[in-house]
């Protein structure tokens, strides 16, 4: 018997120094899908389509919701345990900063991770990912903080289908917010134990990311580039076997809507209801994606095997050939005549 315990040990030891991650038990991540239930804590923010003349309202509430539940999706069949604070987007499941923080305490988890979006607060349009962790900027309060949101904001930043401003920020909250006193930050953050952070994916109020964050595939995006900023610091990137596709189709002549200010790419015209077609090589139909009427020209396919694919816009010839890659995104946007 104790022989055999001796040979089960000596192979799992083997093992381990074979592939570390074979011994990691799945890593646990406690979710904070940001704030509000469509209230006024939620960041109202209404527009208008020029297009159909429509009249929509953006809350920050809803693209959050819609990058958590992608986070939860994408992370669980990565094989990561997940715990969130809202399965709703009430005000009902819009829980206290300081509950939140207990919950995540007591929940046993590996990681905290906070979604949100971004706005000025002031006219001026910027667009970038921003990702905060507690403590300050060259020294996390708790270790690994800093790191993971490196590697999150990398690949929040490497998002082709957004158009940004500015580089990526990474800072610590008690240097991001020196004013608000000697190491306050922010609230969610605040006796968090557990190396996390919180996420500022884009900023809403550029209009053009506000009609792309109205598309929840935009916002499970956003929750696949998450998901592989979380491999990197976990060291789990080669385990994720799907990749994904995701661009945006826009005309060649300027945008109709010219009231907003818009940077580089997005001076085009988003192209709406047009069809995207995923196919093989050889020319042979895979899936197809319907491109929503909100102004953003964004479509996106999801758990794809590695491999050459061949995308192709219906109704003209425009096609492009992608490389998907294993676990990390592939991005491909069109200009096209209208
Ligand atoms: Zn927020």
């Amino acid at each position: 018997m104790k022989k055999n315990i001796a040979l089960f040990f000596a192979l799992l030891v083997a093992a381990c120094s074979f592939n570390p991650a074979y011994c990691q038990k799945a890593p646990r991540i406690f979710l904070n899908p940001g704030h509000g239930g469509h209230d006024s804590n939620d960041r109202p923010t209404p527009l208008r389509l020029v297009a159909s003349g429509d009249s929509i309202t953006y809350y920050e509430s809803d693209s959050n919701f819609a990058t958590g539940e992608g986070l939860i999706d994408y992370l669980e069949k990565k094989g990561y345990e997940m715990a969130t604070t809202r399965h709703n987007n009430t005000s009902d499941d819009d829980l206290d900063l300081f509950e939140i923080v207990a919950l995540a305490a007591n929940s046993g988890a590996d990681l905290f991770f906070s979604v949100h979006s971004n706005a000025t607060g002031v006219k001026k349009r910027l667009n970038f990912p921003l990702t905060i962790f507690r403590g300050y900027d060259n020294a996390p309060a708790v270790a690994g903080s800093d790191s993971l949101a490196r590697a999150v904001a990398r690949h929040l930043r490497a998002n082709e289908a957004s158009v940004w401003t500015h580089r990526l920020r990474v800072a610590g909250d008690w240097s991001f917010y020196y004013n608000w006193g000697y190491k306050t930050g922010l609230g969610v953050l605040r006796y968090n134990k557990l190396p996390g952070l919180l996420c500022e994916g884009s900023f809403f109020d550029y209009m053009p990311e506000r009609c792309r964050k109205l598309n929840a595939d935009f916002c499970r995006l956003e929750a696949w580039n998450q998901s592989l900023g979380i491999d990197e610091y976990f060291g789990r990137s080669q385990k994720g076997k799907t990749g994904v596709v995701a661009g945006v189709v826009r005309y060649d002549c300027e945008r109709a809507d010219t009231s907003y200010i818009a940077f580089e790419a997005d001076l085009k015209q988003p192209a709406n209801q047009r069809v995207v077609v995923l196919r093989k090589p050889n020319g042979q139909r895979i899936a197809h994606y319907l491109i929503d009427n909100l102004n953003n020209g964004f479509y996106m396919f999801d758990d794809l095997k590695p491999g050459r694919y061949l995308l192709t816009i219906e109704g003209s010839n425009y096609r492009r050939e992608v490389v998907v890659k294993a676990n990390a995104s592939s991005y491909c946007n069109f200009v096209i005549a209208k």
